[in-house]
């Protein structure tokens, strides 16, 4: 039975009812291929009206579908008979997307037949797309905005907030472990005589440098951060005074042995201190500070410790 043949009162109720539903229906005889019944909307789509065979009506091929599910449909006819295949399909033919649903039955002449239904969603899939693609593009921005919040723009290294942030932390370490922990506050000298001498824009190429420089002279564990305008901060974990006191040592010698562009050499005073049970954020700080004062009034370029 063709859908030509549909013409008793029920078929034709039945055809005018599947003409009107906004997605394409088809029918197609599991042993031969033969498209059996196309609903209106369909047929109007279809590249060839005249083939018979489904994968040449619908999907303008000499051949059955790499994507062909009359197989498995007919494995799960026995197993479970309300089986529903439903899955999205891409129609290279005409550049669609579709959502499947395909399912055997006995068609009314007894023939075993496959009745698929396909809406087009492409419309739906575009929006998709654009969503998932805000999305990410979000999710990149939003971990770039997390990154600047601690970042020190002109240095890119941690800021103050987030040398505040590790702060804690490590003190949180230090007094629940019991374990050592050393800061150095460094505060570059004379260098005020560096920008009225060559330039703001020189004196931000220094710091640049210095932070560099800074960075390459730490262990991995080491926190380096901009404290402030030319002072900067390491957080050295799991470090006593003795070793803290090599690594300061390590910081100002690099930085003494520098021959910058245009300025030539600059020298560092370096604040040490390290921390001490019950310490606060702001004790620590000071001493590192009144450290710092000390080196600054013993002649600069220096290490003192508190
Ligand atoms: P001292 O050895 O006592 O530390 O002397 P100093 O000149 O380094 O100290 P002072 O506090 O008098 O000057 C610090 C200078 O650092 C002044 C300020 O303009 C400069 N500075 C702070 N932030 C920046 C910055 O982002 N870029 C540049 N180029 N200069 C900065
Ligand atoms: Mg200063
Ligand atoms: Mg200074």
């Amino acid at each position: 039975m063709t859908d030509r043949e549909l013409h008793t009162p029920e078929a034709k109720l039945f055809v005018g009812l599947f003409d009107a539903i906004p997605f394409g229906i088809y029918v197609v005889d599991i042993e031969t291929l033969d498209l059996i019944y196309t609903n209106g909307l369909l047929k109007e789509n279809l590249p060839s009206h005249s083939s018979k065979k489904c994968y040449e009506a619908i999907y303008n091929l000499s051949s059955p579908c790499s994507h062909c599910n009359i197989k498995k449909l007919k494995q799960k006819k026995t197993e479970s008979p309300q089986y529903i295949d439903v899955y999205q399909h891409f129609n290279e033919c005409n550049d669609r997307w579709y959502q499947m649903q395909d399912k055997s039955l006995t068609w009314p002449d007894g023939r075993e037949a496959k009745y698929s239904i396909a809406v087009d969603i492409t419309d739906m899939k575009e929006v998709q797309n654009r969503l998932a693609e805000a999305h990410a593009e979000l999710a990149i921005n939003n971990r770039k905005l997390a990154e600047a919040a601690i970042t020190d723009m002109l240095t890119q290294l941690n800021n103050r907030l987030k040398l505040e942030i590790e702060f804690e932390r490590e003190m949180e370490r230090c007094e629940r472990y019991n374990i050592s922990m050393s800061i150095i506050l460094i505060d570059l000298d004379n260098f005020k005589a560096v920008n009225d001498n060559f330039g703001h824009p020189v004196g931000d190429v220094v710091l640049i440098e210095s932070a560099k420089r800074f960075k390459k002279s730490i262990r991995g564990n080491d926190i380096l951060g901009r404290w402030g305008g030319e002072e900067f901060m390491v957080i050295c974990p799991e470090t006593n005074l003795e070793a803290g006191l090599l690594v300061a040592e390590k910081l100002r010698s690099t930085l003494a042995d520098s021959d910058f562009p245009v300025v030539g050499p600059v020298t560092g005073s370096f604040g040490l201190a390290h921390f001490q049970k019950g310490d606060t954020i702001k004790e620590l700080i000071s001493r590192s500070d009144q450290a710092l004062y000390t080196a600054k009034s013993d002649g600069r370029n220096c290490v003192r410790k508190l």
